[in-house]
């Protein structure tokens, strides 16, 4: 069959379009102009003929996905903007919202084979990070919690970056369920939630890296050597394997799904990648991340569907994303 894939010149997405190869799909991606789609179709020697690009410069205007979705089996919709700075919060969440609702509006109308449309969402769509009533050591949320906290934040210029975020993509979600129940496609709906993710790296890449490996490259400037600021992660090419499992498993329509393995610290990962032999910051303060605990997220459905899948462990991920950072220019 043959799976449309959006995002996939992003992190997630590009290893997305991979497994999907590697799997036998044939993968039509949506990117927004021939240059990056060329550069994805000849990314590896066998995606030849099986990986074919269709330009959707806009996606937050009506029928945009219209083409797109055409004779495809299945959706991965990862395309959502992952950014920390912006003029407008609109910038984040208008292409959020309206690209997750209008790819179902154009798979419902002229996707006849779709089959199943999967919606990246994100942990941030379970739980309130960061904000009062939520960041709380030894408390748990899983995949029936939805994050109304920032859903019904009310934003402006002032607004910080990161709520903004997690009102784009628990709006999002939101809007993709509330589509599904309203106009009954026949298609059925999974939202994947992941939590943080770091790994090795297999898009195309500029000054800034962007998403979480900016975020993760910008900690090396000011680095928080406490251990205080957490969060939950996941192995990037965990997450993007999650998505082609979810796809094709008959049992999880309808379903969330958090893709998750834990909690870190940005010194856990300083003391990985110092231990590796390379250059991170914190080397006074090993240790200092691993006594922390904070808020966690379970993903207990997760392992009902898929109860053999394993994670890959912090020190691997850390590990195989040292050595494309380094790569690349980012980590001596
Ligand atoms: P990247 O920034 O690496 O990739 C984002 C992708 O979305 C790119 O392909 C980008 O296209 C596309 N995109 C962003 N904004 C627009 C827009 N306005 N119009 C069209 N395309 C757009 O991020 P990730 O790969 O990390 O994120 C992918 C998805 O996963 C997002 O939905 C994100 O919210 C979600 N997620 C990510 C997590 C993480 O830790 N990284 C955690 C949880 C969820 P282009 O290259 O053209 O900019």
């Amino acid at each position: 069959g043959t799976i449309l894939v959006t995002g996939a010149s992003g992190f997630i997405g590009a290893w997305v379009v991979k497994y999907l190869v590697e799997q036998g799909f044939s993968v039509r991606i949506a990117v927004r102009n021939d240059k990056q789609g060329e550069f994805i179709e000849n990314r590896f020697p066998e995606y030849k003929g099986k990986v074919s690009h269709i330009n959707v410069p806009d996606i937050e205007k009506d029928g945009a996905y219209d083409e797109a979705v055409k004779g495809v089996d299945g959706i991965i919709h990862t395309a959502s903007p992952v950014v920390w700075s912006w003029e407008d919060p609109e910038e984040i969440i208008g292409p959020a919202v309206r690209g997750a609702t209008g790819i179902l509006k154009s798979a419902q109308k002229f996707g006849t084979n779709v089959k199943r449309v999967l919606v990246t969402s994100s942990t941030v769509s379970i739980l309130a990070y960061d904000y009062d009533g939520a960041a709380k050591p030894g408390l748990t949320f899983d995949e029936t919690s939805w994050n109304t906290l920032a859903l019904e934040l009310k934003h402006d210029k002032s607004s910080s970056p990161w709520l903004v975020y997690q009102t784009a993509k628990v709006k999002a979600e939101k809007a993709a369920v509330d589509y599904v129940e309203q106009n009954k496609p026949a298609f059925d709906l999974v939202t994947v939630l992941p939590s943080y993710n770091f790994g090795p790296f297999i898009h195309q890449t500029g000054k800034d890296l962007g998403s979480t490996l900016g975020m993760l490259v910008g900690t090396f400037a000011t680095p928080d050597t406490t251990g205080n600021l957490t969060g939950d992660w996941v192995d990037v090419r965990d997450t993007a394997k999650l998505h082609v499992l979810a796809l094709q498993n008959a049992a999880i329509g309808g379903q969330r799904l958090a893709a998750t393995n834990g909690i870190f610290a940005w010194q856990d990962m300083y003391d990985i990648l110092n231990d590796a032999g390379y250059d991170a910051p914190g080397k006074e303060t090993k240790g200092a991340g691993k006594t922390k605990q904070n808020t966690a997220v379970v993903n207990t459905k997760t392992f009902k569907y898929f109860p053999d899948f394993k994670y890959h462990p912090l020190e691997e991920t850390v590990r195989d994303m040292g050595a494309e950072l380094k790569a690349r220019g980012f980590l001596n």
